[in-house]
């Protein structure tokens, strides 16, 4: 590839689109920030990330630059193979054939991947599990969801939905999960059910950062649900480590924002839980919400390779 190849990568999300110009070597040369308004239904918004898309690419050429193939990464179930979005609630996709329309549009290569595989891929390679053949990406924020990269490559899974480890039953009976059962992990340990849980006991509406200040402070209610959610996730993530034996899990999202404050007793409570299995080096991400526009580039790359 010449210097100046670039691909344009998309991260689509229900509220936001992050979009770059990428170099082959990983270097970001341009980004921008678009809203999805996925209220709009998923033909306007098809319409707007080809948009965007176009748009990224013409601003490659004016700079002198050449776009050479395009990656959008997008939240739900998709076929990485076929290159369609499967379902996405966030964005209103249902058996959306985003890589061919892209293609269409745009005339260039296009790779169609998992928002938080994606996130994953460019952990594993470029951010907080960079040292790491084996590595686990746990995304927690709304919902819970994860990746599992060996050498430099996420798994898919049969049907596009590997790495659904929100869905990990962990609370037999406890708090009824977006997907309908009760006692999933997500339902105990996502940001968006440590602040539903502790307003519903305080009576008063928290966010799952106001509770980590408040259990920080020592306040019991505020310590008793951190808690509770902490060894939730240890035991969700035991069970990950049963499965994928990995060397690193990386935690992104929102609720890796507590620091510390999550991290510390959650290896305590994960170290508690190892029993002949080796124990994985736990870390918060390193690439922040640039993690999926920067493995959307880098599912671009990798198409251009095959
Ligand atoms: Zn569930």
């Amino acid at each position: 590839m010449s210097p100046a190849d670039v691909v344009v990568a998309l991260d689509v999300g229900g509220t936001g689109m992050k979009c770059a110009l990428v170099r082959a070597d990983g270097v970001v040369l341009h980004t921008e920030r678009h809203p999805t308004d996925a209220g709009r239904g998923p033909d306007a918004v098809v319409d707007t990330v080809l948009g965007v898309a176009e748009g990224l690419a013409g601003k490659a050429r004016a700079d002198g630059l050449d776009p050479v193939a395009v990656g959008i990464a997008v939240p739900g179930v998709i076929d990485e193979e076929r290159g369609i979005a499967v379902w996405s609630a966030n964005v209103g996709f249902r058996d959306v054939p985003l890589r061919d329309l892209a293609h269409e549009r745009l005339g260039l290569p296009t790779a169609l991947g998992h928002d938080v595989r994606a996130g994953g891929l460019a952990e594993a390679r470029l951010g907080a599990g960079r040292e790491a053949g084996h590595v686990l990406f746990v995304a927690i924020g709304t919902g819970i969801a994860a990746a599992h990269v060996v050498d430099g490559t996420a798994a898919t899974g049969a049907h596009g939905a590997a790495g659904e480890i929100g869905h990990i039953l962990v609370r037999p009976g406890g708090p009824r999960c977006g997907c309908g059962r009760p006692g999933c992990l997500e339902a105990v340990s996502s940001a968006s059910a440590i602040g539903r849980r502790y307003s519903e006991l305080a009576a008063v509406p928290a966010t799952a950062a106001e509770v980590a200040d408040r259990a920080a402070a020592g306040e019991p209610l505020a310590v008793d649900v951190w808690r509770e959610a902490v060894e939730a996730l240890a035991d969700g993530l035991a069970t990950g480590q049963a499965l994928y034996d990995v060397e690193a899990v990386v935690l992104g999202g929102g609720l890796t924002r507590a620091g510390a404050r999550l991290l510390d007793p959650l290896r305590a409570a994960l170290h508690e839980r190892m029993t002949f299995h080796r124990e994985p080096r736990l870390v918060a991400a390193a690439l922040g919400d640039e993690a999926g526009c920067l493995g959307a580039a880098l599912l671009a790359l990798d198409s251009l390779e095959k």
